[in-house]
């Protein structure tokens, strides 16, 4: 089954050929991060074809005024309110407008654009998006929690609304790239690569000492602290799983994962004909960022072009689910469905912060979010849900219920 997503990619196109030689104004959410610096990077570097409208960023009122004043935002939004008057204060004078909360936050999102930059982190990102979203705003997708969380109805608002919606992630970026002008019934199968994190060679008594510095230090891509985790233990590839399978609507079945160390290839289509199709280049964010904002136009991005011959060859190995437990724990929160894939990824953030904090061990984390989908399955918390607010209930009470059963985890 062909997707909504590139249903989306079809309409988009004709928008964007519409938008060609204007100046687009882009808000980015989560603009204090690492896609949305990268994102501003790649606009500072095209100013004939975009400006800035909103930038957003948790509580760092000081970054995000730097960022507003140095790529003349309309308006810097803070997410956290009690960081309202620094924020105003480091604004005076500068006529770029100051506010802040939860509200605030949503309007920023809505507020007119030609483009949404989503790159707020964690299920944070779900309502700011939604609302993207429902003002019918196009949305560049870096959030993948969106769709963990919420992917139905996700999708739904965005056929609903008539939202163009185009994947940042870059496995994402590549197979709506490969999928474009492809008839649903031709494609068999979708392969996503994963670097497979610098604990792809560990074994997993060396897996239960690794600390967060080792953890930190991935070995291709540099990327908010979370993300990063996330691909050490391959959850981060459990929930992309879960975001292609929304965003591509295939079955589970035909989507494969498969360790790629050099991060060059970042997605495989195989076509009915035996044909398959890859996308190819550097582990640098700025290239599907900018596929995002121009689509279908290519916008110029500085990113390091691919040297074949300088690569030698490209490897390719099957991931271990037994040391990497997280895959396979989110392949079946895909299978399952409901509120699985919410409650596997409010648990995943829980347990990422402890391990970052120190609390609990690196094979933890899977641990922790297995026990927490088990406890979830036996508290009926799976059911599907209706709309957002549901899907936020879900993700508080397994917040809950993933800290209770830290408590068990912690070390002392
Ligand atoms: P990051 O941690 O570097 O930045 C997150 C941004 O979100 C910051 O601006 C922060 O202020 C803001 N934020 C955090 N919590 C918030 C909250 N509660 N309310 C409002 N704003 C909040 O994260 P990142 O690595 O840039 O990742 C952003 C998103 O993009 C994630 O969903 C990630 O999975 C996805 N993504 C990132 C990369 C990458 O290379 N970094 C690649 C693919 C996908
Ligand atoms: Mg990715």
């Amino acid at each position: 089954m062909m997707g909504v997503g590139q249903t989306s990619a079809t309409r988009q196109g004709a928008a964007c050929a519409e938008a060609a030689g204007t100046v687009r104004r882009v808000s980015v959410l989560g603009a204090t991060g690492s896609v949305g610096q990268s994102t501003l990077d790649v606009i500072a570097r095209n100013p004939h074809l975009f400006e800035v409208a909103a930038v957003t960023a948790n509580g760092n009122a000081q970054a995000l005024a730097q960022i507003a004043v140095r790529h003349r935002a309309r308006i810097a939004v803070l997410a956290d309110k009690a960081r309202y008057g620094e924020l105003k204060a480091c604004l005076a004078g500068t006529g770029i407008e100051a506010a802040a909360g939860a509200e605030a936050l949503l309007a920023a999102a809505a507020m007119p654009a030609d483009c949404v930059m989503a790159a707020i982190t964690g299920a944070a990102g779900l309502r700011p998006t939604l609302a993207a979203v429902g003002q019918g705003r196009r949305v560049a997708l870096a959030n993948k929690e969106c769709l963990v969380c919420a992917g139905r109805i996700f999708m739904e608002s965005v056929r609903s609304a008539g939202t163009e919606l185009v994947p940042v992630d870059s496995e994402h970026s590549a197979i709506f790239q490969l999928l474009a002008g492809a008839e649903p019934d031709t494609i068999e199968r979708i392969v996503l690569t994963a670097s497979g994190g610098p604990f792809r060679t560990w074994s997993s008594e060396r897996l239960e000492r690794a600390t967060p510095q080792e953890a930190l230090r991935h070995p291709n891509w540099s990327m908010g602290r979370k993300i990063t985790i996330d691909s050490a233990t391959l959850m981060n590839k459990g929930l992309e799983l879960i975001e292609a399978y929304h965003l591509f609507a295939v079955g589970p079945g035909q989507l494969e994962v498969v360790v790629h160390p050099q991060s060059i290839v970042h997605a495989l289509v195989g076509f009915r004909d035996g044909s398959m199709l890859a996308q190819l280049a550097s582990p640098d964010m700025r290239t599907p960022i900018a596929t995002g904002l121009a689509w279908p136009a290519r916008i110029a991005a500085p990113t390091k072009r691919i040297d074949l011959v300088e690569l030698g060859g490209l490897s390719f190995e099957r991931p271990d689910e037994t040391r990497f437990r997280a895959l396979a724990i989110a392949r079946q929160a895909m299978e399952a469905g409901g509120m699985a894939p919410c409650v596997l990824n409010a648990a995943n953030e829980v347990a990422v912060e402890a391990f970052l904090a120190g609390r609990i061990g690196f094979l933890e984390i899977a641990r922790l979010v297995g026990e927490a989908l088990e406890a979830a399955a036996t508290r009926g918390l799976l059911a599907p849900a209706d709309d957002a607010a549901a899907v936020l209930a879900a993700d508080a009470a397994t917040r809950q219920l993933a800290t209770h059963l830290l408590q068990r985890h912690t070390r002392n």
